[in-house]
Parts: structure tokens; C-alpha cells; sequence
């Protein structure tokens, strides 16, 4: 290895062995990271053609509406630019959507009416939904006004129960929710491909069945996105994957015309839907980070099989393993224990641009129930999409890992956490 570089690593805390360790495992992935760049370089090209079919101009970027917002020109390009990449009739990209549990719940209170049911075909949903659903009680819940819930478990190797889907559908059943992310979970995360062959089953039992994807984690991990395979709505935050580390905020639901239709109608007003809703200074950063996204995925991604090649090889269970298909970019790493949780968390805490010399510790977060570990130092508050690690401090002791806005920064944390863990005497090399 280059001595420049060396020199910086042990500049950085890291000793020789632990740098040769993880060099050697670099090495051997060399083939699987060119599989990487060919998609990130697929999609730069998608991202590109598409804003210039909808002659993206100086003009988009400097519309920074006020007030009710009408006629941002920027604002409404980008909505068709979304369309475009994700391959729908429409788009709903927002910052006034707070985020990506906001952006689901949208999409569901307002293609959903009192009397219809809520079908998920994956199993358990992430759980900020859970409150969303009405699966634990919670105010202004769908469950609330009299939306009711169920659910088909993904069988135990990880596919769709078609038998059961069949038999979960009924007459009231108006929405479909899919979640391609394993999100909290040691599922597998389900491609687009196989999203869509059970789309292709839904249909064929009621074509009038609204199909929803929580894309959450997965935007331009893979050549295609649930949309191009019939999914009515694909759904995902702009803190994650599809704003490139540089939109500040946002979400964004992609669609059929009537999905976007209601829920543009339901995040403003009746009457008002797209119309109104100024940009402010948001664009530029909008534009700009779709335009990076691909890359910071691609970044994400390496990160994600380096360290799953690492922990893979000291032993540890990882999902997935370094292997496998990715079809999102979370990496889960079972380290076993609270000690080497708080470790692999500090590692990378004290390898991030911002933050570094806060130490992560574990604690009760609203909502779990378990005390939970997080380690970020980002440039947007909360944003996985850059370089962070969490998890539930319970057995397995899993944590969950994912993002880097440049794969440097990946592969530094990713070391940094092998580091820390050597440190403290929790592995040896
Ligand atoms: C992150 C995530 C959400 C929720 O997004 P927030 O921005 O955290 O509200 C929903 N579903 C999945 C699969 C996610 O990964």
C-alpha cells in the first residue's frame, strides 16, 4: 500500500496489523466493487438523461418560492424529474415532508379511506409505522379512523407466502404494503425483481389493489426500481439514498397519477394539492443531490460488503454475508455483546467529520423497547445515508450499519469500529 496513505491510517489511530487485515479484505473484493461502479454508472446516466428531458436550467435552481409557493418551476421540474427516474405518471418530492415515516404515512392516509384494510405482505413494518398502523395504540392512528390492519408474514426463507397473501385478501382490502429494506430486522432485504413477480400475483387476484413500496434505503442500489415492475407508489426519505447526503430535509412518494394525486391533495389541502408549498432555498440542494446519489449509494454499498467481509471473516454472524446480492445499502453485524456494540459504535463516531469526540453510550429512546446505541457524526442532523451505526443494546446484539458519502469515509469508520474492538480486547487479529 501507498506510504502516504499508511501514514495518514496510523496518523488516524490505526495500527499496522488492523490496517493489513482490512487491506487484504479490500483485495478480495475488487471484483464484486466493479459489479458496484457498472450500476452507480447506469444510474448517473438515468439521473442525468433525465433532468435534461425536462430541461433542468439555471432557472429551477434559483426558484426559491415563498409564501403559498405557486408556480415554483423548480419545484414542479424536479416532481418530473423523480417521475422519470422512478419510471411513474407523477411525483410528490417535498420538503415539506418531514421525513420518511411522514412520507408513508401520507401515502397511506390518503389512498386509504374508513372501512378499507391495510395489507403488508413482508411482515412486521419498520417501526415507526407500527404507531402509524394503530399496531401499538397511538393518537391519529389509520386504525383510529376505522382502517383496519393485517399481515403476512414473509415465510421463513424469506419469500412471499402467496397462499397466504391469497387467502389475506378480501373485500376490503384497498392497499398493498411491501417493505424492501429489512429496516430493524435479520430478514432479507427483497429486490425489486422479486417485489415485482409478487406485484405481477397481487394483480392477477384484483387489479384494482394499490400496491405501496417502502423504498427506504434501496433508491439506486440496483439497475431498476420497484416502480418499473407495477408498484402503484414507491416511498422514501430524502435524508436517505435519494438525497445524496446533500438535500437537508424531504421526502418523496412516486406514482400512479391518482396515489400522487391524493396524497398531494392530503399533505396540503383539498383543493390546493401540488399547487402550493414554496421551495424556499431548498432546490439547489435537491437537484444536486439526486445528481450525486448514485455515487454516494455506490459508496454506501462498498462500505456495506467491507465490512460484512470483515466481521464475516472474524466470525460473526452478518446479514447479509459478503456474498449476496444487495438490494439495499444497511449492513447487520451480531457482535453478541453490549461491550463490543459500544465499541464498534464508537469506531465509527470517532471517525466522522463532525461529532468525533462524542462518545456514543446507549439509552432509552421513545419508542423501544430497549435501550438503543447510535454513533453519527453527521453534516444533517439524523441522516443515514451518511456514515452512522445503531442498534437495539438487546440479544443478538446486532448492530445496524449503513451509509458513507464517500466510501474513504466508509472504509475509515468501517476500520476505525475493527479498531476500537481490538483495543478493548474483543478480537484479536
Ligand atoms: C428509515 C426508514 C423508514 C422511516 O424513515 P424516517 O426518515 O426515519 O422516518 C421507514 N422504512 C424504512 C424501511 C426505513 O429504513
Amino acid at each position: 500500500m501507498n506510504n502516504n496513505i499508511n501514514e495518514m491510517y496510523l496518523k488516524l489511530g490505526i495500527n499496522e496489523n488492523v490496517l493489513d487485515f482490512c487491506n487484504d479484505i479490500e483485495d478480495s473484493l475488487k471484483e464484486r466493487f466493479n459489479e458496484f461502479d457498472l450500476i452507480a454508472e447506469y444510474n448517473q446516466l438515468k439521473v442525468i438523461k433525465a433532468m435534461q428531458q425536462e430541461n433542468v436550467s439555471e432557472a429551477c435552481l434559483s426558484s426559491a418560492s415563498t409564501g403559498y409557493g405557486y408556480n415554483d418551476l423548480g419545484r414542479d421540474t424536479l416532481e418530473k424529474v423523480y417521475a422519470r427516474i422512478f419510471k411513474t405518471e407523477d411525483a410528490l418530492v417535498r420538503p415539506q415532508i418531514t421525513c420518511g415515516t411522514h412520507a408513508l404515512a401520507l401515502a397511506l392516509f390518503s389512498n386509504l379511506r374508513p372501512g378499507d384494510e391495510l395489507l403488508s405482505v413482508s411482515g412486521k413494518p419498520y417501526d415507526t409505522l407500527e404507531e402509524v398502523i394503530g399496531i401499538r395504540e397511538s393518537v391519529g392512528s389509520l386504525k383510529e379512523y376505522g382502517i383496519s390492519y393485517s399481515q403476512v408474514d414473509l415465510k421463513p426463507d424469506g419469500r412471499f407466502d402467496r397462499e397466504g397473501i391469497k387467502n389475506a385478501i378480501n373485500s376490503k382490502t384497498k392497499l398493498i404494503a411491501i417493505q424492501r429494506s429489512k429496516g430493524y430486522q435479520t430478514r432479507k432485504t427483497l429486490s425489486p425483481y422479486d417485489i415485482g413477480d409478487i406485484i405481477k400475483f397481487i394483480k392477477e387476484i384484483n387489479e384494482d389493489l394499490i400496491v405501496m413500496v417502502d423504498n427506504c434505503y434501496g433508491e439506486f442500489v440496483c439497475y431498476n426500481e420497484p416502480s418499473e415492475f407495477g408498484a402503484d407508489m414507491v416511498v422514501g426519505s430524502l435524508i436517505k439514498n435519494p438525497g445524496g447526503g446533500l438535500a437537508p430535509l424531504g421526502g418523496y412518494i412516486a406514482g400512479t397519477k391518482k396515489c400522487v394525486e391524493n396524497a398531494a391533495y392530503r399533505l396540503t389541502s383539498p383543493g390546493l394539492g401540488k399547487e402550493v408549498g414554496a421551495s424556499q432555498g431548498v432546490m439547489p440542494r435537491f437537484y444536486q443531490g439526486l445528481f450525486m446519489s448514485p455515487v454516494v449509494v455506490n459508496s454506501a454499498v462498498k462500505g456495506a460488503v467491507f465490512a460484512s467481509a470483515i466481521y464475516e471473516k472474524l466470525g460473526y454472524k452478518v446479514v447479509p454475508d459478503s456474498k449476496e446480492p444487495r438490494y439495499d445499502i444497511i449492513q447487520a453485524v451480531e457482535l453478541g455483546s453490549k461491550e463490543a456494540m459500544v465499541e464498534f459504535c464508537k469506531g465509527i463516531q470517532f471517525a466522522a467529520p463532525v461529532d468525533s469526540f462524542v462518545t456514543p453510550e446507549p439509552w432509552a429512546m421513545p419508542g423501544y423497547d430497549s435501550d438503543v446505541i447510535m454513533a453519527a457524526g453527521a453534516f444533517v442532523q439524523g441522516s443515514s445515508i451518511e456514515l452512522s451505526a445503531d442498534g437495539p443494546v438487546k440479544p443478538p446484539y446486532a448492530v445496524y450499519f449503513q451509509g458513507g458519502l464517500t466510501w474513504y469515509h466508509a472504509k475509515l469508520g468501517i476500520i476505525n469500529s475493527l479498531q476500537k474492538l481490538v483495543d478493548a480486547g474483543i478480537v484479536k487479529l
